[in-house]
């Protein structure tokens, strides 16, 4: 480690943001063999220059990898109103004031200070497990959070050591590649360091296989929907997947239903639904099922009538083609507010409705599909045990998330033990199991059927032991 302190990193890292700042627009050419700082046409020109990223990466101090996590971390933080405008503006999902908080809240992500060493000591010597980088990792980020998953990738993986070959979602990789030109700018003049994170332009299907085959990639992440989790699980590299969810909550007749309400707006509202936490069905128990929907109503919901119901599923998804096809989101409407949702069915809603809801039953199609819009079912169930088998059911073993609202210790623990989730919410938004409002840290890729969990640095590191035979026992 080098003798750098946190108050040297931090001095170094205002200036280098200081200069950047007041540089012209156009001044240096870019010192990057084919790329424009990071950004690349062709995948095997960006794994290169990552390659050598890596090899320089690896000379360099610790401290190297703390300045350029703090850069990220403060272009996030200081340049989130403009470049959540652009995702925003690029996308066209979500809302623009939850694009600039989740890049306000890249500095939740954890960096070096979690990476330890485990030692072991005893009659034959010292053994320790050092935790190392694996070298270029291949990442692959969705259009719902395209440069807040990349900004928290690049956190989690610089601070394991790693250098990175991006290929974004092509409705957002004019950001993800801005995004990359800004890090890798700051972290150059700070640390001379270069291609730490490489980007392919045009992303597409073919790039993001080409990232899957080639042999200079050693490890893969993949943040996405079901056909990019099926195939990097299908690739021959090790691959960290942050797949899809559903994720259901259950409200049984113990639950504050006023902090239910609330937590279901907060979650399910946020940037319109796009997070793949974000509440997408709610089982609520009979005895309590009508309150649980006026409570809604108090606390920024808009309730939609049965027939107000069947106008939005008409136009928000495609039927199957056959038996064996099921209900397609219709993108179009994904993202949208939920004003924007009503205006397309004829309801005019008041100013700040931020969730629209009603009742459904389990055949409605935004019951069982990912949805990732402002609108909510609400299903009867007969009691807790009849709510979770259903939550069971509805998750579809994605084995993401799942929530709960009761003050019953044996319904928290019985649903707890059988949906089986990565994360799982007892009274809570779905962003507090994100440590939003919850105890823990902060990733936007949550490695689900792959069971990394939220990931960490120590997700993207290789555990290597270095053994000292008799001599080094001090005690
Ligand atoms: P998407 O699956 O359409 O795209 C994700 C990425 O995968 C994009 O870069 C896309 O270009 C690429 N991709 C898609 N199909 C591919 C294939 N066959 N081969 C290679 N690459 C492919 O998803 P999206 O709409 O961008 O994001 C929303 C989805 O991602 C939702 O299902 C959501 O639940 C999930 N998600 C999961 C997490 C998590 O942490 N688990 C986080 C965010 C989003």
């Amino acid at each position: 480690m080098s003798t750098a302190t946190p108050d040297t990193i931090r001095q170094v890292v205002q200036e280098v943001l200081a200069q950047l700042g007041k540089a012209p627009k156009a001044a240096a050419p870019a010192p990057f063999k084919n790329g424009d700082w990071g950004v690349f046409q062709s995948v095997d020109d960006a794994v290169a220059a990552a390659t050598e990223g890596f090899e320089q990466l690896s000379e360099a101090p610790m401290a190297a990898r703390v300045t350029a996590i703090e850069l990220v971390k403060q272009i996030c933080e200081t340049q989130a109103e403009e470049l959540g405008r652009l995702e925003f503006e690029e996308t066209k999902i979500g809302r623009l004031d939850h694009k600039i908080q989740k890049l306000k809240i890249i500095k939740l992500v954890p960096g070096v200070e979690f990476l330890r060493t485990d030692a072991k000591s005893g009659d034959h010597g010292i053994t320790l497990t050092e935790y190392a980088p694996f070298g270029v990792i291949g990442a692959i980020t969705p259009v719902t959070h395209s440069l807040p998953t990349l900004a928290g990738n690049v956190v989690n993986m610089i601070a394991g050591g790693n250098t990175m070959v991006v290929n974004p979602h092509p409705s957002g990789a004019r950001i993800a590649c801005e995004g990359v030109r800004r890090f890798n700018k700051a972290i150059h003049k700070a640390t001379g360091l270069e291609n730490l994170i490489t980007i392919v332009e045009k992303p597409t299907l073919e790039s993001a296989a080409a990232i899957f085959g080639h042999r200079g990639v050693k490890l893969l992440c993949v943040t996405g929907g079901p056909a990019v989790a099926r195939a990097a699980m299908e690739s021959r590299k090790k691959a960290i997947v942050a797949g899809p969810g559903n994720p259901p909550v259950v409200v049984d007749e113990t639950a504050c239903l006023e902090n239910a309400a609330k937590s279901i707006i907060t979650g399910a509202a946020f940037d319109n639904n796009l997070l793949c936490i974000g509440e997408k069905e709610v089982f609520a128990v009979e005895k309590i099922f009508d309150d649980l929907l006026a409570q809604m109503g108090r606390v920024g919901g808009y309730q939609l009538n049965p027939s107000q119901i069947d106008a939005l599923t008409k136009i928000a998804f495609t039927p199957p083609k056959d038996a064996k096809d099921h209900y397609h989101v219709n993108k179009e409407f994904v993202g949208k507010d939920a004003s924007y949702l009503a205006e397309m069915i004829g309801v005019k809603v008041p100013a700040g409705t931020e969730l629209l809801y009603g009742e459904t039953d389990e055949s409605n199609p935004f019951v069982p599909e990912e949805q990732m819009m402002p609108f909510v079912p609400f299903i009867r169930a007969k009691n807790v045990n009849h709510a979770i088998d259903l939550a069971l059911e509805y998750e579809h073993g994605f084995r993401h998330t799942s929530l709960i609202h009761s003050r019953n210790v044996r319904a928290m623990t019985k649903m707890g033990r059988a949906m089986d989730t990565t994360l799982f919410i007892k009274n809570g938004p779905s962003p507090a199991g994100l440590g939003l409002g919850g105890e823990g840290f902060l990733s936007f890729s949550i490695a689900t059927p792959t069971g990394e969990g939220v990931t960490s640095p120590l997700t993207f590191t290789r555990q290597r032991r270095c053994v000292m035979v008799d001599e080094l026992r001090v005690i």
